[in-house]
């Protein structure tokens, strides 16, 4: 380890990893830190080990909607082995991540970095100090306050469960619960509660959609409570005690294990940002839209950073920006986001992009929607999909596609398409007149339009 670089990244994960390699190829010596094995949240803790355990709940899924047409059996979630499997892809993640680095030639460092001073941080009681530094610590979940909060368990830690508790509670009905109540339900918990203080669960979503979802998770047998608000949990021997505030009074829930799934905040608390003269907000680290921060030597991008949403494609293409400005020297490049989606992994999965109804008429645009359940649909029947959907946006007089919403299989790839046609302005017609492979899912989009 050296103890001076052109450039320390601090975060190996999406946001942080490719302008450490961007940076080193042209010749840089550079640093990248991470207080855990490199990989990041995506990899290691999130998006790509939760849809793994998916992958083998879909198969329940599958079996149950095509009961009665031909296929018998009824499989069910072996918890160990299923997590087994999603290991087989964690955990060689960081080494394969951290030898990708060093190859580059940099110097891949554990610990927790803490600024000292404008261009030095402290790492293991080392000062290293760098010319540049590029800061990409990701999100944490949001703290409570809540007598009790200490016995949430994370997100990780429902992803490392060796085995499946049968009573799980989860805090919260954002995306990370509701896709993890599925998982839990499908795997064979007996009582599986989502407790959402809102009047809904997946406030950023379209309301009709996820009323259908709903739908579907409580016929799944999820119990899944609004305008819940959690006011303390207690333990009381094995079992957890959560307390929930009602509209008509106070319930208990009782479990063997309470999940947090309120939200995550910028993971940024601990980097002392104020010795390296870095200003933020509780939004995260200000950035311009060079992914410059109030400090001209540092950049930041990703979930830590007051920028786009806390999706993995964003954090690479933030960090893709503050690379090639590092790189220029200047603020060359700003960062551009096309229309961004977003996909919530439940099943079925609902799926979003661009504008709400809500968001369009706010904004005077004047549009018509095109909604639709589509049940009746081939591409539903043939997989025995009962809840399906879709909701466009279309803009009269130029025919621009103002936001796509999609509920049903295939919303995964259907919305990306959308996203494809709407970052080239391509216009409903023009969507039409596509001809996609028959019969698939993409072959529905010009009926939605
Ligand atoms: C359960 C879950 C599911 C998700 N599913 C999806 C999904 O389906 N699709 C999607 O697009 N996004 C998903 N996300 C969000 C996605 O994972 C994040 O947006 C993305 O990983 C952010 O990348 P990042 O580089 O900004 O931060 P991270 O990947 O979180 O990397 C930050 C790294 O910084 C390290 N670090 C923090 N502080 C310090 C310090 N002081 N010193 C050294 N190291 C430090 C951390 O250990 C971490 O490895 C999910 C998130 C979670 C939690």
């Amino acid at each position: 380890m050296k103890s001076s670089y052109d450039l320390i990244v601090i975060g190996g994960g999406t946001g942080g990893n490719g302008v450490a390699r961007m940076t080193a190829n042209a010749g840089w010596s550079v640093a990248s830190i991470d207080s855990e094995p490199h990989g990041g949240t995506c990899a290691l803790r999130g998006c790509d080990p939760k849809k793994m355990l998916i992958a083998v709940t879909e198969g329940v899924e599958w079996a149950e909607n095509m009961k009665g047409k031909g296929l018998e059996a009824q499989p069910a979630v072996n918890w160990p082995d299923m997590t087994a499997f999603k290991r087989t892809f964690t955990d060689s993640m960081p080494l394969r991540i951290e030898a990708g680095l060093e190859k580059a030639g940099i110097d891949v460092l554990h610990g927790q970095a803490r600024f000292t001073g404008p261009d030095t941080i402290e790492l293991n009681g080392e000062t290293l100090r760098a010319k540049y530094f590029h800061i990409a610590t990701g999100a944490r979940p949001m703290t409570l306050n809540i007598p009790g909060e200490e016995y949430l368990a994370t997100s990780t830690e429902f992803l490392e469960l060796p085995e499946r508790p049968n009573r799980i509670a989860f805090v919260g009905g954002g995306f990370i619960a509701m896709e993890f109540a599925h998982i839990a339900k499908r795997s064979g918990a007996s009582e599986v509660t989502v407790l959402e203080m809102m009047d809904r669960p997946l406030g950023p979503f379209d309301p009709d959609l996820v009323a259908m979802l709903v739908e579907a998770t409580e016929e799944l047998g999820v119990d899944l409570r609004t305008k819940a608000k959690v006011a303390k949990i207690e333990k009381q021997g094995d079992e957890f005690l959560v307390t929930v505030e009602r509209p008509d009074g106070t319930e208990t829930v009782t479990c063997d294990l309470v999940v947090h799934g309120t939200g995550r905040v910028p993971n940024i608390d601990r980097l002392n940002l104020e010795a390296a003269g870095v200003e933020y907000t509780r939004r995260g680290i200000k950035v311009n839209t060079a992914m410059r921060t109030s400090n001209p030597a540092i950049f930041a991008a990703g979930d830590c950073a007051d920028s786009g949403l806390n999706l993995t494609p964003v954090s690479a293409a933030e960090g893709r920006v503050a690379g090639k400005n590092l790189l220029a020297g200047k603020d060359a490049r700003k960062v551009k986001y096309p229309p961004i989606p977003s996909v919530v992994f439940t099943l079925p999965m609902v799926a979003t992009l661009g504008l709400s109804e809500a968001a369009a008429r706010e904004r005077g645009l004047t549009f018509d929607t095109h909604f639709e359940k589509t049940e009746g649909w081939y591409s539903s029947l043939r997989v025995g999909a009962k809840r399906t959907a879709y909701k466009v946006l279309v803009e009269r007089g130029s025919g621009q596609i103002l936001g796509a919403h999609l509920i049903g299989p295939g919303a995964e790839e259907q919305i990306n398409l959308f996203a494809m046609a709407m970052g080239a302005g391509q216009t409903a017609n023009q969507i039409k007149a596509m001809i996609f492979a028959y019969p698939s899912y993409a072959s529905d989009i010009g009926s939605m339009v």
